[in-house]
């Protein structure tokens, strides 16, 4: 699969050579209190594509040691989505809860040996014990207790003579090792509760450090894969097992880095909050990153493990780019599916001189897709268009139909604008226009002249569908909460209009609607009378901050200029525009590109750069949330102008307040047209960056979270962030960002 192998395969070829294993059996072991993420797509891809590579087998594991969060319905959707992905498992899939009667002889076994004893200090105490990376621990008084005293008490936990947390079984180890999780680790602690396959035979559980590596060696694991934050628990992995004297061959464990994608959270607990909390309509939400609502989005198990294999296996953490997803689902579907035309935003174009009705016939595939079929589309005085391909007064570079300019529909002819018919407040409700009889697509002897195509469908036969524009659930890079939901992920559209094959051949299940982007039709709520289609993903990157591939280098780029016009092509005052932004002013090209192609934009642009030298600043705010507010709005509605924008990005600038609270006065700018000074002033949003003030706040978060705190004294640094970000919480997002990090960063020292 992959051209060149990665360490973890190095290793497994290895150990197969030398003959420490005859076969490689890998595991996937998740818990299964959540459905499974794209993260763990990577883990699947992983441990079940190793075990085919090498001809040995993976085994679907569920962890289940931990009562109070698990639930069969977790179980059901990471069955689903291994075999989504397109892995299988031998006969059955494997429970650590089979194992409590093993593990618990295995326990029984090291308290015989002296090497683990029944501690009864309170968690608490624990804690404070266990030292920290620059103290020695210290061993509690209960690990005197002899074997028999421990024997009994561990007997007496099983038997649930005890309360929750009154005992707990640890291995006896070193309470001064370096690797704090060697300070003599849980085992086993006392829970009174249910378990979803137990039932109530239990009061004990094994903790994960002592549960795992049994679990991988009673399974004859050879290599057990796990992600790098496990790196410090591959000690315990060894002694317990080292210590248990278990006869060779034994498991050992090997750590990767774990997928981490920006505007993505990926933990099951943030994920199940958004379930519970209704942001999202399900664990299978179009937009949650879960197996199951990549699925329901659309996406195709093969653009998954395309992800997977091309994001590759490394040591580091880093996070790669959610738009290398979305590349590869795109990827994917261009080969695969029919093109078919839709109309999202309708606007009725009556043909002055067309009478009667025909049937165009169509490709529903481009040349360069290896499938074959076709279908008719009817043509009658009366057709459909996307309101945004007419434009009255058309910018530079406009390139569908205006009043000076005739537009072909695609597979059909080309028509030429003759009237407009408002209603009483101005706005356009049908187009009259004429059609050219000699142009019909692939067969044009009118030598009329058009710079584009656009999608099109007969009024009286096209089909009325339900069409979910989906965007990214998260509008920050780095999403921490519930306040960086992205407000626009989800648009309905009820009443989008089809042509009538798409309904009444199915030709397929997903599609690419022409200039619009791939679409599924939504496995659970699509019926005949209303079908509903989900967005899979736009035709190009619209977030793209890489520089763009050099225009028109290839044949599809080529064929792309003609289909969607003004996209790829760029007059020459719009290029000396473009070279102005990216050399001079330095902007991304992305950003410099859209600038550039919109007048309006640019113009507004150059207004408020006159007042602030903030090119940068001014441009991205610009670009987002301006040109947002100018497509709901006309340009002489808008409630602010250039120079109140500029005002605004200086008190960024000068960190007066944050960028985050600027898009919270962006906003009320917009609605009220209140100057940006004055909002700030009124709503008390100036930036805190006083230590005095955000000091108690840091101390009353430290206080609030102590395990966090141990957590990363014992070297998890990742957690610095999580502070930040209850800090900046806790201050509604005014304490400024930079002053909180240092602050947190010494006071966890
Ligand atoms: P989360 O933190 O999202 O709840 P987890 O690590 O607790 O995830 P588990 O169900 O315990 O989830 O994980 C099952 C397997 O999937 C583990 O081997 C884990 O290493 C792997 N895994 C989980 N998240 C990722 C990720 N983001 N990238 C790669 N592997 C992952
Ligand atoms: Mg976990």
């Amino acid at each position: 699969m992959s051209e060149s192998k990665d360490f973890l395969r190095t290793i497994v070829e290895e150990d197969l050579k030398s003959g420490k294993y005859k076969e490689v059996v890998t595991r996937f072991p998740p818990e299964p209190n959540g459905f499974p993420h794209i993260g763990h797509a990577k883990s699947i891809f992983i441990n079940f594509g190793i075990a085919r590579d090498y001809n040995g087998h993976c085994n679907l594991r569920m962890d289940d040691t931990n009562p109070t969060k698990e639930d069969t319905k977790y179980v059901e959707a990471l069955q689903d989505a291994v075999e989504w992905l397109g892995f299988e498992w031998d006969n059955q899939v494997y429970f650590t809860s089979d194992y409590f009667p093993k593990l618990y002889d295995y326990a029984v076994e090291l308290i015989k040996m002296g090497k683990a004893y029944v501690d009864s200090l309170t968690e608490e105490e624990i804690r404070e014990y266990r030292g920290t990376v620059t103290e020695a621990g210290k061993r509690s008084k209960y690990a005197q207790r002899t074997v028999e005293e421990n024997l009994d008490l561990f007997e007496r936990m099983k038997k649930g003579e005890f309360k929750n947390g009154e005992h707990i079984l640890r291995a006896k180890i070193d309470m001064s090792a370096a690797n704090m999780k060697m300070r003599d680790p849980l085992l086993y602690r006392i829970r009174h509760s249910h378990h979803f396959r137990a039932g109530n035979e239990w009061s004990i559980y094994p903790m994960y450090d002592f549960a795992h590596c049994l679990s991988d060696y009673i399974e004859g694991i050879s290599h057990s894969i796990c992600t790098l934050e496990f790196e410090n628990n591959r000690d315990i992995y060894n002694w317990v097992l080292d210590t248990l004297e278990l006869e060779l061959p034994r498991p050992y464990q090997h750590e990767f880095a774990r997928l981490a994608i920006n505007y993505t959270v990926m933990s099951k607990r943030k994920l199940l909050e958004l379930v519970e909390g209704g942001q999202v309509s399900g664990w299978d939400d179009p937009r949650m990153p879960t197996i199951a609502g990549y699925r329901r989005r659309g996406y195709t198990p093969q653009s998954i493990l395309n992800f997977c294999d091309q994001i590759g296996i490394a040591k580091a953490n880093s996070t790669v780019d959610v738009a290398q997803l979305e590349f590869c689902i795109r990827d994917d579907l261009n080969t695969k599916v029919p093109r078919v035309m839709c109309v999202l935003d309708p606007i009725k174009v009556t043909i002055k001189n067309y009478e009667g009705s025909e049937e165009i016939e169509a490709p529903y595939y481009p040349h360069d897709v290896p499938k074959e079929g076709s279908r008719k589309l009817p043509f009658s005085k009366e057709i459909y268009i996307e309101r945004d391909d007419f434009n009255e007064n058309p910018p530079k570079g406009y390139f569908r139909l205006t009043p000076q300019q005739p537009v072909r529909l695609r597979h059909g002819f080309i028509i030429t604008y003759k009237e407009v018919i408002k209603d009483s407040s101005g706005n356009i409700t049908e187009i009259i226009a004429e059609y050219h009889p000699e142009s019909k697509s692939g067969s044009d002897s009118s030598g009329i002249k058009v710079k584009s195509a656009i999608q099109w469908v007969d009024a009286a036969s096209a089909k009325s569908v339900e069409v979910r524009l989906y965007d990214r659930l998260y509008s920050s890079e780095a999403p921490e909460g519930l306040e960086d939901l992205n407000p626009h992920s989800l648009k309905v559209i009820k009443n989008a209009l089809i042509e009538p094959s798409v309904i009444n051949e199915k030709p397929d299940e997903r599609f690419q609607f022409e200039r619009q982007g791939y679409f599924y039709a939504d496995p659970i709520d699509y019926t005949d009378e209303t079908p509903v289609f989900n967005k899979i993903v736009g035709l190009k990157d619209s977030y793209a901050k890489k520089k763009k591939a050099p225009e028109n280098t290839s044949k599809t780029q080529a064929k792309k200029v003609q289909i969607d016009g003004e996209e790829a092509h760029m007059s020459e005052a719009q290029k000396a525009l473009f070279d102005k932004y990216t050399n001079e002013l330095k902007l991304n090209s992305e950003v410099a590109n859209i600038l550039a192609r919109d007048e309006h934009l640019s113009s507004f642009y150059e207004e408020a750069l006159s007042v602030l030298n903030s090119p940068v600043s001014l441009a991205n705010i610009v670009v987002n949330e301006v040109a947002r507010v100018l497509k709901e709005k006309q340009s002489d509605k808008l409630k602010f102008n250039a120079t109140q924008i500029a005002e605004l990005i200086k008190m960024v600038d000068d960190e007066t307040i944050s960028s985050k609270i600027a898009k919270e006065v962006f906003e009320k700018m917009a609605e009220s047209g209140e100057n940006p000074a004055q909002i700030v002033e009124s709503k008390g949003l100036v930036q805190i960056s006083d230590p005095s003030i955000i000091l108690p706040i840091i101390d009353e978060v430290i206080a609030k979270n102590p395990d966090n705190v141990l957590k990363f004294k014992a070297g998890n640094t990742k957690l610095l962030g999580f502070f930040v970000g209850q800090v900046l919480k806790a201050t509604g997002g005014k304490a400024n960002p930079k002053v909180v990090n240092e602050l947190v960063a010494g006071k966890l020292k």
